[in-house]
Protein backbone atom coordinates (compact mmCIF):
# COMPACT_ATOMS: atom_id res chain seq x y z
CA UNK A 1 0.00 0.00 0.00
CA UNK A 2 1.47 3.58 -1.26
CA UNK A 3 -0.03 6.06 1.37
CA UNK A 4 -1.03 9.39 -0.34
CA UNK A 5 -2.52 11.33 2.42
CA UNK A 6 -2.19 15.05 3.31
CA UNK A 7 0.81 16.59 4.46
CA UNK A 8 -1.06 19.25 6.24
CA UNK A 9 0.29 21.60 3.32
CA UNK A 10 -3.75 21.73 2.08
CA UNK A 11 -6.55 20.49 4.02
CA UNK A 12 -7.46 17.28 3.34
CA UNK A 13 -11.52 16.97 1.00
CA UNK A 14 -12.29 13.90 2.73
CA UNK A 15 -13.25 13.13 6.07
CA UNK A 16 -13.75 9.39 7.36
CA UNK A 17 -15.20 9.80 10.72
CA UNK A 18 -15.39 6.48 12.93
CA UNK A 19 -17.11 5.13 15.48
CA UNK A 20 -17.51 1.90 17.86
CA UNK A 21 -19.24 0.07 14.75
CA UNK A 22 -16.39 -0.04 12.88
CA UNK A 23 -14.17 -1.79 14.94
CA UNK A 24 -16.71 -4.48 15.35
CA UNK A 25 -15.17 -6.71 12.80
CA UNK A 26 -12.44 -7.54 14.78
CA UNK A 27 -14.16 -8.19 17.66
CA UNK A 28 -13.69 -4.88 19.76
CA UNK A 29 -16.52 -4.55 22.29
CA UNK A 30 -19.31 -2.33 21.91
CA UNK A 31 -21.33 -0.52 24.39
CA UNK A 32 -24.05 -2.98 24.75
CA UNK A 33 -22.15 -6.09 25.08
CA UNK A 34 -18.66 -4.06 27.06
CA UNK A 35 -19.97 -6.04 30.67
CA UNK A 36 -20.29 -9.59 28.95
CA UNK A 37 -16.30 -9.02 27.35
CA UNK A 38 -15.01 -7.55 30.41
CA UNK A 39 -16.45 -10.82 32.60
CA UNK A 40 -14.81 -13.04 29.60
CA UNK A 41 -11.54 -11.73 29.93
CA UNK A 42 -11.91 -11.78 34.00
CA UNK A 43 -12.58 -15.51 33.41
CA UNK A 44 -9.42 -15.91 31.29
CA UNK A 45 -7.15 -14.15 33.76
CA UNK A 46 -5.12 -16.69 35.97
CA UNK A 47 -6.11 -16.84 39.33
CA UNK A 48 -4.76 -14.85 42.68
CA UNK A 49 -3.64 -12.18 40.22
CA UNK A 50 -3.58 -8.19 41.26
CA UNK A 51 -5.02 -8.14 37.88
CA UNK A 52 -8.03 -10.50 38.42
CA UNK A 53 -8.31 -8.87 41.90
CA UNK A 54 -9.32 -5.26 39.86
CA UNK A 55 -11.74 -6.86 37.16
CA UNK A 56 -13.37 -8.40 40.27
CA UNK A 57 -13.79 -5.24 42.40
CA UNK A 58 -15.02 -3.66 39.36
CA UNK A 59 -17.24 -5.92 38.06
CA UNK A 60 -18.80 -6.36 41.42
CA UNK A 61 -18.91 -1.77 41.79
CA UNK A 62 -20.74 -2.23 38.44
CA UNK A 63 -23.02 -4.05 39.12
CA UNK A 64 -23.55 -3.11 42.82
CA UNK A 65 -24.05 0.49 42.23
CA UNK A 66 -24.27 1.00 38.44
CA UNK A 67 -25.70 -1.95 37.43
CA UNK A 68 -28.28 0.06 35.15
CA UNK A 69 -25.33 2.04 33.31
CA UNK A 70 -23.28 1.43 29.95
CA UNK A 71 -19.06 1.48 30.46
CA UNK A 72 -18.95 4.82 29.55
CA UNK A 73 -21.60 6.26 32.17
CA UNK A 74 -20.17 3.99 34.73
CA UNK A 75 -16.37 5.01 33.89
CA UNK A 76 -18.13 8.95 33.61
CA UNK A 77 -19.45 8.31 36.71
CA UNK A 78 -16.55 7.59 39.07
CA UNK A 79 -14.48 10.03 37.47
CA UNK A 80 -17.04 12.90 38.09
CA UNK A 81 -17.06 11.48 41.92
CA UNK A 82 -13.43 11.77 41.44
CA UNK A 83 -13.41 15.44 40.47
CA UNK A 84 -15.74 16.34 43.37
CA UNK A 85 -14.24 14.26 45.80
CA UNK A 86 -16.73 12.03 47.13
CA UNK A 87 -14.71 8.90 46.60
CA UNK A 88 -12.38 10.23 49.17
CA UNK A 89 -15.10 9.13 52.10
CA UNK A 90 -14.63 5.70 51.28
CA UNK A 91 -12.14 3.28 52.65
CA UNK A 92 -9.18 2.41 50.15
CA UNK A 93 -10.16 -1.38 50.09
CA UNK A 94 -13.92 -0.21 49.30
CA UNK A 95 -13.09 2.68 46.36
CA UNK A 96 -12.98 2.01 42.41
CA UNK A 97 -11.34 4.67 40.92
CA UNK A 98 -11.46 5.91 37.90
CA UNK A 99 -7.86 4.50 37.28
CA UNK A 100 -9.43 1.20 38.00
CA UNK A 101 -11.72 1.64 35.73
CA UNK A 102 -9.87 2.49 32.83
CA UNK A 103 -7.55 -0.44 32.97
CA UNK A 104 -10.13 -2.69 32.94
CA UNK A 105 -11.50 -0.77 29.71
CA UNK A 106 -7.70 -0.77 28.30
CA UNK A 107 -7.39 -4.92 28.85
CA UNK A 108 -10.89 -5.82 28.01
CA UNK A 109 -10.56 -4.14 24.21
CA UNK A 110 -6.79 -5.34 24.08
CA UNK A 111 -7.79 -8.77 24.54
CA UNK A 112 -10.91 -8.97 22.66
CA UNK A 113 -9.19 -7.46 19.27
CA UNK A 114 -6.11 -9.73 20.09
CA UNK A 115 -6.96 -13.11 18.20
CA UNK A 116 -9.06 -11.43 15.51
CA UNK A 117 -8.22 -13.77 12.40
CA UNK A 118 -10.68 -12.62 9.53
CA UNK A 119 -9.91 -9.83 6.59
CA UNK A 120 -8.37 -6.49 7.90
CA UNK A 121 -11.32 -4.39 7.12
CA UNK A 122 -9.51 -1.39 7.86
CA UNK A 123 -6.65 -2.01 4.89
CA UNK A 124 -9.95 -2.09 2.64
CA UNK A 125 -10.69 1.14 4.00
CA UNK A 126 -8.21 2.76 3.26
CA UNK A 127 -8.08 1.55 -0.32
CA UNK A 128 -11.24 3.02 -1.11
CA UNK A 129 -10.54 6.24 0.34
CA UNK A 130 -7.82 6.72 -1.59
CA UNK A 131 -9.73 5.55 -4.82
CA UNK A 132 -12.28 8.13 -4.16
CA UNK A 133 -10.97 11.14 -1.89
CA UNK A 134 -6.94 10.78 -1.91
CA UNK A 135 -7.05 13.94 0.79
CA UNK A 136 -8.55 12.36 3.25
CA UNK A 137 -8.40 12.42 7.20
CA UNK A 138 -9.47 10.08 9.67
CA UNK A 139 -11.20 10.90 12.97
CA UNK A 140 -12.79 8.45 15.67
CA UNK A 141 -13.80 7.93 18.78
CA UNK A 142 -13.06 4.54 19.27
CA UNK A 143 -10.01 4.16 21.92
CA UNK A 144 -9.00 0.96 20.39
CA UNK A 145 -5.85 0.89 17.71
CA UNK A 146 -6.99 -1.74 15.37
CA UNK A 147 -6.98 1.25 12.12
CA UNK A 148 -3.27 2.08 12.97
CA UNK A 149 -1.79 -1.62 13.57
CA UNK A 150 -3.65 -2.84 10.48
CA UNK A 151 -1.34 -0.10 8.66
CA UNK A 152 2.50 -0.38 8.69
CA UNK A 153 2.23 1.14 12.11
CA UNK A 154 5.36 2.19 13.84
CA UNK A 155 6.91 5.37 15.91
CA UNK A 156 6.49 8.81 14.11
CA UNK A 157 4.22 7.18 11.40
CA UNK A 158 1.04 8.13 12.21
CA UNK A 159 0.29 12.30 12.63
CA UNK A 160 -1.91 12.22 15.65
CA UNK A 161 -2.38 16.06 15.54
CA UNK A 162 0.29 17.18 17.36
CA UNK A 163 0.69 14.09 19.45
CA UNK A 164 4.45 13.60 20.36
CA UNK A 165 6.13 9.92 19.82
CA UNK A 166 6.98 7.91 22.96
CA UNK A 167 10.75 8.02 21.27
CA UNK A 168 10.75 11.13 19.87
CA UNK A 169 9.29 13.21 22.30
CA UNK A 170 10.29 16.70 20.81
CA UNK A 171 8.68 15.47 18.06
CA UNK A 172 11.85 17.22 15.91
CA UNK A 173 12.90 14.87 13.57
CA UNK A 174 9.70 12.68 12.93
CA UNK A 175 9.63 10.85 10.32
CA UNK A 176 6.98 10.29 7.38
CA UNK A 177 3.59 10.53 8.92
CA UNK A 178 1.24 10.84 6.02
CA UNK A 179 -2.02 9.43 8.07
CA UNK A 180 -3.77 11.72 10.06
CA UNK A 181 -5.93 10.01 12.46
CA UNK A 182 -7.63 12.33 14.95
CA UNK A 183 -8.96 10.48 18.46
CA UNK A 184 -11.26 12.41 19.64
CA UNK A 185 -12.15 10.28 23.32
CA UNK A 186 -7.85 9.64 23.60
CA UNK A 187 -6.36 6.12 22.45
CA UNK A 188 -4.93 3.18 23.98
CA UNK A 189 -1.97 3.87 23.00
CA UNK A 190 -1.33 7.42 24.69
CA UNK A 191 0.13 7.13 27.85
CA UNK A 192 -0.65 10.58 29.76
CA UNK A 193 1.70 12.26 32.03
CA UNK A 194 1.21 14.30 34.80
CA UNK A 195 4.68 15.96 35.17
CA UNK A 196 5.14 16.51 31.53
CA UNK A 197 1.52 17.72 31.47
CA UNK A 198 1.92 15.73 28.11
CA UNK A 199 -0.08 12.50 26.05
CA UNK A 200 2.91 10.54 24.25
CA UNK A 201 1.77 8.44 21.87
CA UNK A 202 3.30 4.56 21.94
CA UNK A 203 3.77 1.80 19.32
CA UNK A 204 2.09 -1.57 19.26
CA UNK A 205 4.45 -3.04 21.48
CA UNK A 206 4.63 -0.28 23.94
CA UNK A 207 0.91 -0.12 23.89
CA UNK A 208 0.64 -3.28 25.47
CA UNK A 209 2.88 -2.23 28.59
CA UNK A 210 0.89 0.74 29.06
CA UNK A 211 -1.99 -0.64 29.05
CA UNK A 212 -0.61 -3.85 31.33
CA UNK A 213 -0.60 -3.71 35.60
CA UNK A 214 3.06 -3.01 35.71
CA UNK A 215 2.32 0.15 33.21
CA UNK A 216 5.11 2.46 31.43
CA UNK A 217 6.75 5.07 32.51
CA UNK A 218 7.61 8.65 31.08
CA UNK A 219 10.85 8.55 29.00
CA UNK A 220 11.56 12.00 29.98
CA UNK A 221 10.77 12.21 34.30
CA UNK A 222 9.91 8.53 34.76
CA UNK A 223 6.60 9.28 36.15
CA UNK A 224 4.00 6.31 35.83
CA UNK A 225 2.13 7.10 32.60
CA UNK A 226 -2.14 7.08 32.33
CA UNK A 227 -3.48 5.87 29.75
CA UNK A 228 -5.20 8.80 28.43
CA UNK A 229 -8.98 7.76 27.21
CA UNK A 230 -11.29 9.44 28.07
CA UNK A 231 -15.15 9.02 28.90
CA UNK A 232 -17.42 10.69 25.81
CA UNK A 233 -19.95 11.17 28.49
CA UNK A 234 -17.99 13.69 30.67
CA UNK A 235 -17.61 16.99 29.40
CA UNK A 236 -14.71 16.44 28.10
CA UNK A 237 -13.59 20.14 26.81
CA UNK A 238 -14.73 21.87 29.42
CA UNK A 239 -12.21 20.00 31.90
CA UNK A 240 -9.31 20.81 29.30
CA UNK A 241 -7.30 22.89 32.37
CA UNK A 242 -4.07 23.08 32.54
CA UNK A 243 -2.18 19.40 33.69
CA UNK A 244 -5.19 17.77 32.83
CA UNK A 245 -5.04 14.73 30.27
CA UNK A 246 -7.95 16.57 28.56
CA UNK A 247 -5.38 19.74 28.15
CA UNK A 248 -3.54 18.20 24.92
CA UNK A 249 -6.88 17.18 23.18
CA UNK A 250 -7.89 20.43 22.83
CA UNK A 251 -5.36 20.95 19.73
CA UNK A 252 -6.99 17.63 18.05
CA UNK A 253 -10.72 18.66 18.77
CA UNK A 254 -10.12 22.24 17.18
CA UNK A 255 -8.13 20.01 14.15
CA UNK A 256 -11.27 18.17 13.69
CA UNK A 257 -13.66 20.91 13.71
CA UNK A 258 -11.66 22.59 10.86
CA UNK A 259 -11.20 19.46 8.99
CA UNK A 260 -15.36 18.91 9.26
CA UNK A 261 -15.66 22.56 8.23
CA UNK A 262 -14.13 22.56 5.05
CA UNK A 263 -14.06 19.24 3.94
CA UNK A 264 -15.93 18.48 0.68
CA UNK A 265 -16.85 14.63 1.32
CA UNK A 266 -17.27 12.80 4.77
CA UNK A 267 -18.15 8.93 5.56
CA UNK A 268 -19.66 8.33 8.64
CA UNK A 269 -18.95 4.78 9.58
CA UNK A 270 -20.36 2.97 12.58
CA UNK A 271 -21.37 5.65 14.34
CA UNK A 272 -24.58 6.51 15.92
CA UNK A 273 -24.81 10.12 17.23
CA UNK A 274 -25.52 8.08 20.48
CA UNK A 275 -27.49 10.38 23.24
CA UNK A 276 -25.24 9.57 25.83
CA UNK A 277 -22.02 11.21 23.53
CA UNK A 278 -24.29 15.02 23.26
CA UNK A 279 -21.16 17.13 23.41
CA UNK A 280 -19.90 15.01 20.06
CA UNK A 281 -23.02 15.23 18.20
CA UNK A 282 -23.05 19.55 19.25
CA UNK A 283 -19.28 19.31 18.38
CA UNK A 284 -20.15 17.61 14.29
CA UNK A 285 -23.34 19.72 14.20
CA UNK A 286 -21.46 23.17 14.71
CA UNK A 287 -18.72 22.24 12.35
CA UNK A 288 -20.44 21.01 9.46
CA UNK A 289 -23.60 24.02 9.80
CA UNK A 290 -20.14 26.10 8.79
CA UNK A 291 -19.57 24.28 5.63
CA UNK A 292 -19.85 25.40 2.57
CA UNK A 293 -17.36 23.09 0.65
CA UNK A 294 -19.50 20.14 1.66
CA UNK A 295 -21.01 17.51 -1.57
CA UNK A 296 -21.73 14.49 -0.49
CA UNK A 297 -22.54 12.77 3.16
CA UNK A 298 -22.34 9.24 2.56
CA UNK A 299 -23.66 7.13 6.44
CA UNK A 300 -22.37 3.55 6.42
CA UNK A 301 -24.42 1.51 9.16
CA UNK A 302 -25.62 -1.92 10.58
CA UNK A 303 -28.84 -3.02 8.94
CA UNK A 304 -31.98 -0.95 11.33
CA UNK A 305 -35.10 -1.84 10.88
CA UNK A 306 -38.73 -0.14 11.98
CA UNK A 307 -38.55 2.60 14.78
CA UNK A 308 -34.76 2.31 14.92
CA UNK A 309 -34.06 2.95 11.45
CA UNK A 310 -36.37 6.26 10.89
CA UNK A 311 -34.68 7.02 14.50
CA UNK A 312 -30.97 6.62 12.99
CA UNK A 313 -32.03 8.65 10.07
CA UNK A 314 -33.50 11.44 11.89
CA UNK A 315 -30.58 11.87 14.51
CA UNK A 316 -28.20 12.85 11.45
CA UNK A 317 -30.99 14.37 9.57
CA UNK A 318 -31.43 16.87 12.12
CA UNK A 319 -27.45 17.64 11.65
CA UNK A 320 -27.09 17.78 7.98
CA UNK A 321 -30.26 19.58 7.08
CA UNK A 322 -28.61 22.61 8.86
CA UNK A 323 -25.42 22.90 5.76
CA UNK A 324 -25.73 25.73 4.01
CA UNK A 325 -24.49 23.49 0.96
CA UNK A 326 -27.05 21.14 0.58
CA UNK A 327 -24.98 17.75 0.53
CA UNK A 328 -26.18 14.82 -1.26
CA UNK A 329 -26.87 12.15 1.27
CA UNK A 330 -26.43 8.58 1.36
CA UNK A 331 -27.19 5.81 4.02
CA UNK A 332 -25.78 2.40 3.53
CA UNK A 333 -27.12 0.10 6.03
CA UNK A 334 -25.56 -3.32 4.82
CA UNK A 335 -22.64 -3.10 7.44
CA UNK A 336 -19.11 -1.88 6.86
CA UNK A 337 -17.70 -5.51 6.12
CA UNK A 338 -20.31 -5.78 3.22
CA UNK A 339 -19.67 -2.34 2.25
CA UNK A 340 -15.61 -2.91 2.07
CA UNK A 341 -16.31 -5.75 -0.01
CA UNK A 342 -19.10 -4.93 -2.64
CA UNK A 343 -16.56 -1.53 -3.35
CA UNK A 344 -15.32 -1.25 -7.29
CA UNK A 345 -11.84 -0.53 -5.58
CA UNK A 346 -11.61 -3.80 -3.66
CA UNK A 347 -12.54 -5.47 -6.56
CA UNK A 348 -10.01 -3.99 -8.88
CA UNK A 349 -7.43 -4.46 -6.29
CA UNK A 350 -8.23 -8.36 -5.94
CA UNK A 351 -8.13 -8.55 -10.03
CA UNK A 352 -4.60 -6.92 -10.31
CA UNK A 353 -3.21 -9.30 -7.51
CA UNK A 354 -4.01 -12.46 -9.64
ZN1 LIG B 1 7.08 13.03 32.11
Amino acid sequence: MTPTMNNHATTPKGVCFLGAGASVWAGAPTFSNFRRRTEEVYNKLPDISPEKEIFKRVLKHWEDDYNTSNIEEYYAAIEMLETLKFNSIKTDSDCITADNIVYVICTTIQKSIANYRKQNFYNHLTVILEDEIPDFIFITTNWDILLESTMDFRDGWVNYGGIPAYDNPSGQTEPNREYSILKLHGSLNWGFCKECGKIYYTDKTKCDILTSYEGLRCGKCQTKLEPAIIPPTSSKLAKAGANSKYAPLLPIWRSAFEHLKLCEKIYFIGYSLPETDIETKIFISNALKENSNLKEVVIISDQKYGYSRVDFEERYHSIISRIISNPKVKFIDEGFEEFCQKHPAIHRRSLSHL
